[in-house]
Parts: structure tokens; C-alpha cells; sequence
């Protein structure tokens, strides 16, 4: 071993020791005669001193540049007071450096990283080996190993059994694209990455296992949303012979072990609310229970009024009129309100009706708003009473499609959160339950609001019967707002799988062709079983504060699905192609 410690382990406990340091040259000051170098290993920093009494080892530290990769033997010794920097884990020490060994040259780098500034991320990315020697980085690279440790150990304990399962097989349906790789072996075929484990881990139940997890790579080619990787990680869970209840009991103590473990932070129990009750309270399907605002269903109140931006939607069933209070924002400036209407116009809402209320007792003459006058003042009352409104209240309005207000309004109140500063506290998980099966698209035809392999809590006939109205066994854990992870009761028995594959509209040929091995394991002795999986890269972003899963994941790949770094994806030679049977269309064309 060449080094005796780390520099950030490094105190006062140490002092008159020799010791041996590696790292890198983090910052070199010249001194009045005496050299400091601010060396840096993956645990932090050390400050060393170079006297010129040592001529020979003086010349070289006077040599070295920011980034070289040096040896450093030298004595531990205090920092006289008013020299200590708290700020630093060694801050109260210093190493007076005897010999200095440089182990590699390094040129100056393309950023700084004593003096970290706003470099683009796209030169962060192309130099990822570099940025990520900046401390901020290693700091959330090892939180994310302690919380991989801590997983694994609490799975580990409880009787899960860790399992690999293929890289290269057949689509796994979760209502992405898949990532595909031709088969040289196999003229015109192609294997597909898994977009998660979650047909294997259904079979090793058929097996036997009980218990499995995995921490597995999945990889989903999605169109370009906000903070997607086309490959990520998931924390995969799957059991038998438990029930939704058991399993939600095992995973959140596993999440509230890992919190008090690696944050010393106590979640306490999870509430569980149902999918409805979280559309209807907070507009989405991850509500974040931080934020104290809600919205108050109000079409009751509207649909005799001749104003017909609410009578409209007031008297559709498939719309939602909706209000949402805020408390003190009545003195709100138009510019502000004007903002939130360009926000809301972005999930599709045509405007952003308002009531300020400045003097409730006054009547309409205390009530600032571009809408009373077209809505009775006893209406406007049952209104603002169910909102709970008092005056220097402002209640912002939502009246359209149900899925337009719940998406626009939903936002709107998180957005209302963080800018008003009205989160109630650091953290708060919950449970949502009771989703439906299955999602209607545009089209009218319905696909699984989970994945196809979801149990419904009703019969086969039931859900033939009535499949848009029947709720699936799955749940989700939100948390901030955030969807750490969700899963389901399984169907193990093969005429449940097939009727979901009926409503899906997948034939019979289609299912054998597809989900053949899936219905032979089903006829085979399959255990009632279930499980769910976590976003890790998600977890770990929430656990460290970090602003995107990018910034938790060692060599990510850009917004674009591109690796800047290795250029990936990248050109392939026409022998390659050639071998796996595959000609590119603009080829074809020249020839
Ligand atoms: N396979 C599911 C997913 O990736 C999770 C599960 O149902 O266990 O979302």
C-alpha cells in the first residue's frame, strides 16, 4: 500500500505522526518562502507545507501543478490557532511535507475544481473522470453506495435472495420503447434490453425462490422528457405467498431503516390513500404532502351559472371546476398572477380565474376578481366557505377536461408551495393506493395502467364485464412528490392473465407468440405472488439533494440519450453490419 491514511481522515489525533499521502494537487499556494499544497483524495483534503530547509523535495513542490498525482510523506502537526479551517475535516491539522513524489504529470484540466463555477454540463459530462474528483461529486456517489449497502443488508436479513436475470432477452412490457440488439446468430432477429426484471422475477416465483431482489439495470428508449435515463437502476423486489398489505409492510420498513441508517431521519408510518382521493385532493397520482394546499371540488356551485367557462365543464361529467386557496396571497401583484396563468397554460389550461379576498364582510365590493360578477354572491359564498377562505386569501380556479384541471392545478399548487415557502416539512412518504387497471387512451382502446401482469381486486368476469371500471391490487410509494417506486399483486393463474390480455386486445396468437412461456408457467403451479421495485437513482437524488438523477449517476448519459464522453452511440463498420444481417437505409439507396 503506498498511502498510510486518507487526507480527509486525517485530525488532531494524529498529530506527530509520520504519514504517507496519495492523491491529486488540489489547489498550490506560494507563501512568503513556504509552499502549501491542498492535496485531495476521495475523502477530502489535506493542507501540506513545504519548507525550503528541505531543498531538494522544496524544488519539486515548487514544480507541481493543479491535478498532478503526487506521493506526500511528511509529519502530522497542529495548525497554529487562527490557522484552523472548520470548514475542512482536517481544518485543524496540517502535514509538514518531507518528500514529495510526483506519480503522474497532468495537464491543466478544462475546469477548475478548487474554484467550481458554472461550467456546462456538456464539458462536465465530456470530462465526467474529472468532475466527478470534485468533492460535492464523491459525496453522492458514496451516499449512494451506503444506500445500496444498507438495502442489500436489510434484504438480506429479511430472506431475499439475490438473483441476476438476463440482459439480453425479449421485450418485458412497462409501456416503453425497447432498446433492441440485432443477433448475429440469428439472421433478421433481435434481442430486446429488459425494460425491468419483471417477467424473470414472476418466474423464479414459479421456481420457488420466495423471496428475490436485484439490483438490475433497466432500459427504456423514452421520448425526451425531464430527468429520464434511457438505462437506470431499480431496487427489484419480488415475494410469494404474501399480500399487499405484507409486502407494503416489508418495503417501507426497508425504506424507513435505510432513511434512519443513512440520514438519521425517522419517517414514521406511511399513510395510504386511494388514487381518487389523491387526484381530488391534490391533482396528481404523486401527491407531495409537504405543500398544505388543496383543491376543493366546486362544479356543484356552477352549473346554473350563465358564465359559460364554468357552466360548460360544471355539466360534464368526463370535466372538473376546481378551486385551490392560497392563504395571504391576495396581495399578490398581476405580474405574479400572470406568471401562474402562462404556467397553468403549459398542462393545457385555457386561463386562470381568481378571487382575491380582501374583505369578505364587504360583500362583492370586497372581493377583487375579473369573475364575480358573473357568478351570484350566494354561490361565491358556498364557495369560499368550502375553501375555508379568509380575508388577504387568494382562490385560484381550474374548470376544463378532469385531466387538464388535475394536471394544471396540481402543479400549480406545488409550484405555490416552493415559491410561497409554505413547505411543513422535510419529508413526507406516503402509500397511494386503488388504482384502475387499466388507462383509456384517446382512441377509446384501454392499455394496463400498471403493467399487463397487475391482478385486478375483482373476478375475470367482473373485468371482462366492466374493465374500465376495475381496480387493480398495485401501489405506489411517493415521496416529495416523487414516485420512489410502485409494484402489484401478480395474476397467477393463467385464465386471469388471459382475460387481461383479451381487454388489451392481444389475441390469442399474439399472446403465445409473446407471453407464451409466461401462460405455460402460469399452468405449471404458480404461487400467489407479488412484489414492487424502486427507482434507486431517484432515491438517491431525493437522499442527497441532488437536482437531477444525472447528478447521481457516475457516467450518465445526456438529455439526448448520447454518452459525450465515450460517443456512444456510436458508428459501426459495414463488416459489422454485415454480420448481423443489417443494411441501413441510406446504403441501400446508393446501391
Ligand atoms: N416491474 C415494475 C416496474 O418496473 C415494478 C413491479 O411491478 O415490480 O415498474
Amino acid at each position: 500500500m503506498m498511502r498510510t491514511h486518507y487526507c480527509g481522515q486525517l485530525n488532531e489525533t494524529l498529530a506527530d505522526q509520520e504519514v504517507t499521502l496519495c492523491g491529486w494537487v488540489h489547489r498550490r499556494r506560494d507563501h512568503g518562502g513556504v509552499i502549501f499544497l491542498d492535496i485531495r483524495d476521495r475523502e477530502g483534503l489535506a493542507q501540506v507545507v513545504f519548507d525550503p530547509d528541505r531543498e531538494a523535495t522544496f524544488a519539486k513542490a515548487d514544480r507541481v501543478r493543479s491535478e498532478y498525482v503526487v506521493k506526500v510523506t511528511g509529519k502530522v502537526r497542529l495548525r497554529p490557532e487562527g490557522a484552523r479551517n472548520p470548514n475542512m475535516a482536517s481544518g485543524a491539522i496540517e502535514v509538514l511535507g518531507y518528500e514529495l513524489e510526483v506519480l503522474n504529470q497532468a495537464e491543466t484540466p478544462p475546469f477548475p475544481l478548487d474554484d467550481y463555477s458554472d461550467v456546462g454540463e456538456e464539458t462536465r459530462l465530456r470530462y465526467r473522470f474529472i468532475d466527478l474528483r470534485r468533492p460535492e461529486m464523491a459525496e453522492k456517489l458514496k451516499l449512494r453506495s451506503r444506500i445500496t449497502s444498507s438495502i442489500r443488508r436489510y434484504l438480506d436479513d429479511n430472506g431475499f435472495l439475490d438473483v441476476e436475470t438476463p440482459i439480453l432477452t425479449r421485450a418485458t412490457p412497462e409501456g416503453a420503447r425497447d432498446y433492441l440488439v440485432p443477433s448475429r446468430t440469428h439472421p433478421g432477429s433481435f434481442f430486446a434490453l429488459p425494460q425491468s426484471p419483471q417477467l424473470f422475477k414472476q418466474l423464479l416465483m414459479v421456481s420457488g425462490f420466495d423471496r428475490y431482489y436485484q439490483i438490475a439495470k433497466c432500459f427504456r428508449d423514452e421520448d425526451l422528457r425531464a430527468d429520464r435515463q434511457p438505462e437506470f437502476t431499480q431496487i427489484d423486489i419480488e415475494t410469494s405467498f404474501l399480500d399487499e398489505k405484507d409486502i407494503m409492510a416489508i418495503t417501507e420498513t426497508m425504506v424507513r431503516n435505510l432513511f434512519k441508517e443513512v440520514l438519521d431521519v425517522e419517517l414514521g408510518e406511511l399513510p395510504h390513500m386511494p388514487l381518487a382521493e389523491a387526484m381530488r385532493r391534490f391533482g396528481s397520482d404523486k401527491p407531495d404532502l409537504r405543500i398544505p394546499l388543496e383543491l376543493v371540488d366546486v362544479e356543484d356551485q356552477l352549473k346554473e351559472v350563465e358564465f359559460k367557462v364554468f357552466a360548460g365543464p360544471a355539466n360534464d361529467p368526463k370535466c372538473r371546476v376546481t378551486a385551490l386557496r392560497v392563504p395571504g396571497g391576495a396581495s399578490m401583484p398581476r405580474k405574479q398572477i400572470d406568471d401562474y396563468t402562462k404556467f397553468v397554460g403549459i398542462y393545457g389550461a385555457k386561463g386562470l380565474a381568481y378571487i382575491k379576498v380582501n374583505e369578505r364582510a364587504a360583500g362583492v365590493e370586497g372581493l377583487q376578481s375579473p369573475i364575480v360578477k358573473n357568478i351570484p354572491l350566494d354561490n361565491i359564498n358556498v364557495i369560499l366557505d368550502r375553501v375555508g377562505a379568509v380575508d388577504g386569501d387568494i382562490v385560484f380556479f381550474g374548470a376544463d377536461k378532469a385531466k387538464i384541471v388535475s394536471e394544471a392545478l396540481g402543479a400549480l399548487r406545488v409550484k405555490l408551495g416552493h415559491d410561497l415557502n409554505l413547505l411543513t416539512c422535510e419529508w413526507a412518504p406516503l402509500w397511494v393506493v386503488d388504482f384502475p387497471m387499466f388507462e383509456e387512451d384517446d382512441d377509446g382502446s384501454l392499455t394496463a395502467m400498471h403493467h399487463p401482469f397487475t391482478a385486478p381486486s375483482c373476478t375475470a368476469e367482473e373485468l371482462e364485464a366492466n374493465p374500465a371500471g376495475a381496480l387493480s391490487r398495485a401501489y405506489d410509494m411517493v415521496l416529495n412528490g416523487t414516485e420512489l417506486g410502485g409494484g402489484s399483486i401478480r395474476i397467477h393463474n393463467k385464465g386471469m392473465q388471459q382475460a387481461v390480455f383479451r381487454v388489451l386486445g392481444i389475441s390469442e396468437e399474439e399472446q403465445q407468440e409473446k407471453f407464451g412461456f409466461l401462460l405455460d408457467a402460469l399452468k405449471y403451479g404458480a404461487p400467489p405472488h407479488g412484489g414492487l421495485a424502486f427507482g434507486l437513482d431517484r432515491l438517491v437524488m431525493l437522499m442527497t439533494g441532488a437536482s437531477s438523477i444525472r447528478e447521481v449517476i457516475a457516467f450518465p448519459k445526456t438529455q439526448s440519450a448520447a454518452c459525450v464522453m465515450t460517443q456512444a452511440p456510436g458508428l459501426v463498420d459495414n463488416k459489422a453490419l454485415r454480420e448481423l444481417h443489417i443494411r441501413l437505409r441510406e446504403q441501400a439507396k446508393a446501391e
